[in-house]
């Protein structure tokens, strides 16, 4: 099939923060854009090239128009190390200012390729709050892509402005997010800490500039679907009186085992190999536990995790991502003797699994997830309660949505905000919570709610869809802006 851009037709720039779960869905996005008869261009970094360029030049022989085009990072001027090009790669979190500032000093450059190719919208990552300016120099509209759910945006803009966890006596108690559908309650140390620092951190400065240009872009789009948090989804329209755009589940385009399998990074497992080890398993018996691309444990949590695993008595698929450079990657933590005991029973993956493919199988019965919402999404897709075991970002609100507003999940009990250390979930708590959402009365009603949202994520994305109607209706609006011009 070819398409060919006719007269009017949009050219849009994709532009995502350099880390896996914000450059996963934009791939998506542009994928999904191009497939609606729109040229998309995504800009990224040269060592971040090839997490696009597999699936950009399948698209692109199918006859769609996507490119990429690179800009070099100066993350070296900044002094960051040379190999430093994605979040995951950052050294600690005090080099965090560091790679933002080298991240504004890709400006420039941008606005140089907008010069030359004159796109008609810009969709640029929060993280990059100065691109609403640079859309506004070439007069065209900057969109935003936040990567969070309705729900974890709205409470996160209602303790920005109210400050409730202030009220709190001590940092363990739950206080109330005032002003939002459902009562949703957090403890102090489960609120980000640029957020709850008292004294104003080169983070808690940066945030601030992203919030404004979040109120000056054109509107927002939302990797989510209107059924899926619909009170929250109005809340922000309605009360916040924002603009935005609702298109996904963006991973739910993915159709074919190739598309499921190559996300992100090359899988550290042979899919096929992967595929049937589940095979040979039960419907729903299976549990896959998955801590996304970022998110690190301390060894005695990652011992711990191993010993709840293995009390749950449950079969499992477990992707363990940390190398430690301290432990020079031998795994001190792991229970002695772990492997041969779960042996037929367990699938450890180390390093990168097809995480999308391993959900869809018939055969994964729940996902222990840290809550990331790419991964909430894809579990939402496979029909699969979860256990919730957030761990930083706002990945605690990303839990509220599955534990108490539409209870297909059941937490751990994880208390603290934790991207490089986290730390204090026991052995008893993983086995317990496993269990519930594998087995029993409750765990089938849970089942039974996550199925029927499945069917609605699939429906949502299908012609006439409300995702497929949303992107309609964005594209019709950026189409009457571009003919103003
Ligand atoms: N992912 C994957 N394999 C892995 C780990 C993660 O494919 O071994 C993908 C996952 O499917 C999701 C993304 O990486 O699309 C992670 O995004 P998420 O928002 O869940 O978490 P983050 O990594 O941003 O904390």
């Amino acid at each position: 099939m070819v398409i060919s851009m006719g007269e009017g037709e949009l050219h849009v720039f994709f532009f995502p923060f350099m880390a896996q779960g914000h450059m996963i869905p934009i791939l998506d996005m542009a994928k999904l854009f191009a497939s609606r008869g729109v040229k998309a261009t995504i800009i990224t970094t040269p060592a971040n090239q090839p997490i696009f360029s597999k699936a950009v030049d399948k698209y692109a022989q199918l006859g769609f128009q996507i490119q990429i085009r690179l800009l070099e990072f100066p993350g070296v001027e900044v002094g960051l190390p040379e190999s430093c090009q994605r979040s995951d790669q950052i050294p600690d979190d005090d080099a965090l200012p560091s790679f933002f500032k080298a991240c504004a000093m890709l400006q420039e450059p941008l606005e140089q390729i907008l010069q030359e190719l004159r796109p008609d919208c810009l969709v640029a990552d929060m993280l990059f709050p100065w691109a609403t300016n640079t859309a506004a120099k070439f007069d065209i509209p900057r969109l935003i892509f936040h990567g969070f759910s309705y729900l974890a945006f709205c409470a996160l803009n209602s303790i920005r402005i109210h400050n409730p966890f202030k009220n709190a006596s001590s940092d363990s108690e739950l206080f109330t997010i005032s002003n939002l559908p459902h009562e949703v309650k957090l403890t102090r140390l489960q609120v980000p800490p640029f957020q709850r620092s008292e004294v104003e951190t080169p983070m808690t400065e940066f945030m601030k500039g992203v919030m404004e240009s979040d109120d000056k872009s054109y509107g927002v789009i939302y990797n989510s679907f209107y059924e899926l948090e619909t009170d929250y989804a109005e809340h922000y329209k309605n009360v916040l009186g924002r603009r935005a755009w609702s298109i996904g589940p963006l991973s739910l385009y993915n159709r074919d085992v190739e598309d499921k399998a190559q996300r992100g990074k090359k899988s550290a497992i042979d899919e096929h190999e992967c595929l049937e080890w589940l095979d040979s398993k039960n419907p729903h018996s299976v549990v896959y536990i998955c801590f996304g691309s970022v998110a690190n444990f301390a060894p005695s949590q990652l011992h711990e995790t191993a010993m709840g695993i293995e009390a749950s008595r449950m079969d499992f698929v477990w992707v363990i991502r940390n190398k430690r450079e301290e432990d020079n990657g031998s795994e001190k933590w792991m229970p002695e003797g772990f492997e041969e005991r779960t042996k037929g029973k367990g699938l450890v993956i180390r390093g990168w699994a097809p995480q999308v493919l391993i959900l869809d199988h018939q055969a994964v019965g729940a996902f222990v997830t840290h809550c990331g919402w790419n991964s909430i999404l894809e579990g939402v897709c496979a029909g699969v309660p979860m256990v919730t075991w957030p761990v930083f970002s706002e990945q605690f609100l990303n839990e509220k949505l599955m534990t108490d507003v539409l209870r297909t999940g059941i937490g751990v009990g994880s208390k603290e905000w934790n991207r490089s250390e986290s730390d204090g979930v026991e052995r008893e708590a993983i086995a317990e919570a496993i269990k519930r959402v594998m087995i029993g009365e409750e765990s089938e009603e849970m089942r039974s709610r996550a199925k029927a949202m499945k069917d609605k994520a699939k429906m949502a994305i299908e012609e006439g869809g409300s995702s497929y109607l949303e992107l309609s209706s964005l594209l019709d609006e950026l189409r009457a802006y571009h003919a103003k011009q």
